[in-house]
């Protein structure tokens, strides 16, 4: 299936992903609201991009108590349904890659826009790339665990959370 592939190496930390994944889902630009993440880590001088992999093993579909939470059989692709959804933030603390977030009374979950994402086509540099990729392969999981790891070790640290500064 079609997925997003990051390559965070090449992360410039322009924040322009975060920008059109707002404005398509939200109509403002709010990296507040974006399903995307982008974060600084000062200390290394990288960037850590943080966005929903739709896990062959989603750890919030398990949370959620209210089936608001679902991996759709057509497309593959983790999705919430918002009538369903009493914003508990259950899903939000069992997601380890903190990508889920509350907005008013429901999460703010990766749709993937349909299949053609918005941070894909505005990100330049090749840190994100739609690809036709196994949810469940070994590159897949270790790239959900290498992150999972950089971010606790940032907010281990405190340095962590500082989102990244545009360098444009
Ligand atoms: S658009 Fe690409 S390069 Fe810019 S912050 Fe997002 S992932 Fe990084």
């Amino acid at each position: 299936m079609q997925l997003i592939e990051v390559q965070a190496g090449n992360c410039t930390g322009c924040r322009l992903c975060e920008m059109a994944c707002s404005l398509v889902h939200e109509g403002e630009c709010s990296t507040a609201r974006s399903r995307i993440r982008v974060f600084r880590d000062e200390e290394f001088g990288n960037n850590l991009i943080s966005v929903c992999l739709h896990c062959a093993d989603p750890c919030c579909v398990e949370s959620c108590l209210y089936g608001a939470l679902n991996r759709d059989s057509a497309t593959g692709l983790v999705g919430v349904d918002t009538r369903l959804c009493i914003g508990c933030g259950d899903c939000i603390v069992a997601c380890p890659l903190s990508i889920l977030d509350k907005d008013r009374a429901t999460v703010l979950k990766c749709d993937l826009c349909g299949g053609d994402p918005e941070c894909v086509k505005v990100c330049f540099s090749g840190a994100l790339v739609l690809k036709d990729l196994d949810p469940g392969s070994p590159a897949r999981k270790s790239l959900r665990d290498k992150t999972s790891q950089h971010l606790q070790q940032m907010q281990g640290t405190g340095k962590p959370g500082s989102r990244a500064t545009s360098s444009l």
